[in-house]
């Protein structure tokens, strides 16, 4: 398919996406594919407080009815699988299998908010005084402001939006300035659930089209009761302060350095699979993506050795295409950035295999590159920094505790995991001494994270969950309740205050 027929088939009308300041060009070739129309920061205050409307009323709205509309939105985007996956895929430049795995996750979560709609549990707690109950209760937020960032450009929105939305929230969605077009085709999907659904607010779901200044502003507006951005960990480090300033809410889910330790015990197979999938995956552009591999001394030189010949089989080329495992960088700044970090860890002792800029002649205004190894002789600087491209260090280990110890010594703190089957280690790789990640795996890579659980990580990564397990909590308001049914008026902690 060409690229405007992508387009058409995503929703688009042609006239929509020729005029604007927002030049919208594909990483696949390089070339302009919209120019759209972008929002001021000035529009911010008259958007949320359209937001705080729909919100008013869809608070008002029972749980599962809001479910229905999220049944609805999975529904439309069982429907819009194919188109808009490869709309992702031209938008952003990951290969057709992952835009469409993204898509699967939009349709997973759905499926789970719908469950969690009718789920939204509180407590019964227990009285000191006699003839009183006490009860916990979650109530809706206020408007939730999504920012997101250009590498998951749809199914971030969704892992936020489908849970704010049975929550009772509003949702306000700042896509990243490099991936506008798949929040528009996504905007109109949920509209086409809107209608069907009948009776939600107007603007419970707005996009605001626009790049950092668009984001500082909803970032700072008081009406937005949760800021859930997703990106670099500087955009999160200027975020986080401004919302905190205000009193509101933030979910951060920021930048990752993760890594993977192969102990002698383990399924070489299995670990060597795992790590080109977790390395290479979205071209190195993932946030859980695997940037640190500690080998045991006993395996370290065969096994760098099978990953670098894998490495050199590995087909780059046009995301679009079938068989191509690797696409494109999501432009030039991150090939730079990738050619800045290789030089520096030669500089630092490493020794670099692969790691050169690809099919310059075929697409000239693209930027691929060949994903690169890197033979570290320590965790030296340029380690601990996330380069957001596919540079695999990899390291020697000879004891465990060390192992766990380095990964551990980053600013990151995402995603992990470990190839052993010997059960000490792997128990101790997630035990209080072991990883101190958001996500800490077993025989797994640590990227290609599953919806039902709890997503997010600490430190530098931000401290933010989205997703499954109870991270619907960050989306609604808790309140505790002590409800006196008797007829006296007994004071807690046995206080008297007769008069
Ligand atoms: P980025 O930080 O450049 O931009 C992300 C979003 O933040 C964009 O929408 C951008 O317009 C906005 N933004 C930037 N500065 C802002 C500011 N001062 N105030 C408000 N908004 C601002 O990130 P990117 O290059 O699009 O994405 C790559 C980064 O995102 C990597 O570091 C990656 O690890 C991280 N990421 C993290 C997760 C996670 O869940 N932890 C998921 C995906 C990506």
């Amino acid at each position: 398919m060409t690229h405007t027929e992508i387009l058409m088939s995503a929703g688009f009308g042609q006239d929509e996406l020729a005029h604007g300041s927002l030049s919208v060009r594909t990483p696949v070739d390089g070339t302009e594919i919209a120019r759209l129309a972008v929002h001021d920061p000035s529009d911010i205050p008259a958007i949320s407080a359209k937001s705080r409307t729909a919100f008013a009323a869809w608070r008002q709205v029972p749980p599962p009815r809001r479910g229905e509309l999220v049944r609805l939105l999975g529904e439309e985007l069982r429907a819009e699988k194919e188109n808009l996956g490869r709309l992702v895929t031209l938008e952003c430049g990951k290969i057709l299998q992952e835009g469409l795995g993204e898509v699967q996750e939009m349709i997973d979560i759905c499926d789970f908010a719908v469950g969690l709609s009718r789920q939204l549990y509180g407590l019964t707690i227990a009285s000191e005084r006699p003839g009183h109950s006490m009860r916990e209760t979650w109530h809706p937020l206020g408007v939730c402001g999504v920012i997101s960032a250009f590498n998951f450009p749809v199914a971030v929105w969704c892992w936020n939006a489908a849970i704010a939305l049975v929550c009772g929230d509003s949702v306000i969605w700042k896509p990243s300035e490099l991936t506008p077009l798949t929040a528009l085709a996504c905007a109109k999907i949920f509209q086409r659930a809107a209608a069907r659904f009948g009776d939600a607010p107007g603007n419970l779901l707005q996009v605001v089209i626009g790049g950092r200044e668009c984001g500082e502003a909803l970032v700072a507006n008081d009406n937005i009761a949760l800021v859930s951005a997703t990106g670099s960990t500087r955009m999160g480090a200027m975020v986080g302060p401004v919302v905190a300033q205000r009193f509101g809410r933030s979910i951060l889910e920021l930048g990752g350095n993760n890594a993977m330790i192969v102990a002698p015990s383990a399924d070489l197979e299995m670990a060597l699979r795992a790590v080109v999938f977790s390395a290479v995956g979205t071209a190195g552009q993932r946030c859980t993506t695997l940037r640190r591999l500690f080998l045991h001394d006993s395996i370290h030189d065969s096994f760098l050795q099978r990953l670098i010949t894998a490495y050199e089989s590995l087909p780059i080329g046009n995301p679009l295409h079938d068989g191509t495992l690797i696409g494109p960088l999501i432009g030039r700044q991150s090939l730079n950035a990738m050619l800045d970090a290789l030089a520096q860890a030669r500089a630092e002792g490493g020794t670099v295999h692969g790691g050169e800029p690809t099919l310059q002649d075929t697409y000239p205004d693209a930027s691929y590159v060949a994903p690169a190894i890197v033979d570290m002789p320590a965790q030296t600087a340029v380690v601990t920094q996330e380069t957001f491209a596919p540079i695999l260090y990899v390291m020697k280990y000879s004891d465990l505790a060390d192992a766990i110890a380095a990964q551990n010594d980053v600013p990151q703190g995402l995603s992990s995991s470990i190839f052993t089957t010997d059960v000490r280690e792997a128990e101790t790789f997630i035990s209080v001494t072991g990883s101190d990640c958001g996500i800490a795996n077993v025989n797994i890579g640590p990227s290609g994270a599953e919806i039902g659980g709890a997503f997010g990580g600490e430190k530098e990564t931000g401290g933010g969950r989205e997703s499954g397990s109870d991270a619907w909590k960050g989306y609604m308001r808790r309140q505790t309740n002590t409800i006196n049914y008797s007829r006296g008026l007994p004071l807690a902690q046995g206080i008297t205050f007769d008069f």
